[in-house]
């Protein structure tokens, strides 16, 4: 089994998507292991966001993560499995994001885009260590 990070972002929250977003990745047949509903705190969001240092968007970025609830999960599910939720997410421009994706039938923003997945099996473990410290 494998594991990759994935959040419903403020917006989605906000906008009352939890449901609509969690379920295509349970019809999918992807496991939630783990969720929390956190405000993320900015020091968080900047780990989190560590690569995007220093790129204009960066400051609105940690904003918007820490600007209501997120829900945090774990998503478990075969090999690769960040690279089966970046395919439910569609593109990071939610404008362009194909139909059918979470983000091609949801969302129309580039920043609130409606949700964060992992971009890789080490982004995964990154990010997994980063929101829960404590898992076995
Ligand atoms: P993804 O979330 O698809 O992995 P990135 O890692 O490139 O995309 O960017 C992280 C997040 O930063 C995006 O999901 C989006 O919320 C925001 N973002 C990325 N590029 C821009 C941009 N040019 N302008 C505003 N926000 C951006
Ligand atoms: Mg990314």
């Amino acid at each position: 089994m494998d594991r990759t990070l994935f959040i419903v972002k403020p917006d989605g929250v906000e906008r009352g998507l939890i449901g609509e977003i969690i379920g295509r990745l349970e019809a999918k047949q992807l496991r939630i292991v783990a969720a929390e509903m956190r405000l993320i705190d900015v020091k968080t969001a900047e780990r989190h966001y560590a690569e995007h240092h220093g790129k204009p968007y960066y400051d609105k970025l940690v904003e918007f993560m820490t600007q209501g609830p997120a829900l945090v999960t774990i998503v478990e599910g075969p090999d690769n499995t960040w690279q089966v939720v970046r395919g439910l997410m569609g593109a990071t421009n939610a404008k362009d994001a194909t139909p059918g994706t979470i983000r091609g039938d949801l969302a129309i923003g580039l920043r609130e885009n409606l949700v964060h997945g992992s971009d890789s099996a080490e982004s995964a473990q990154r990010e997994i260590d980063i929101f829960f410290p404590d898992l076995v």
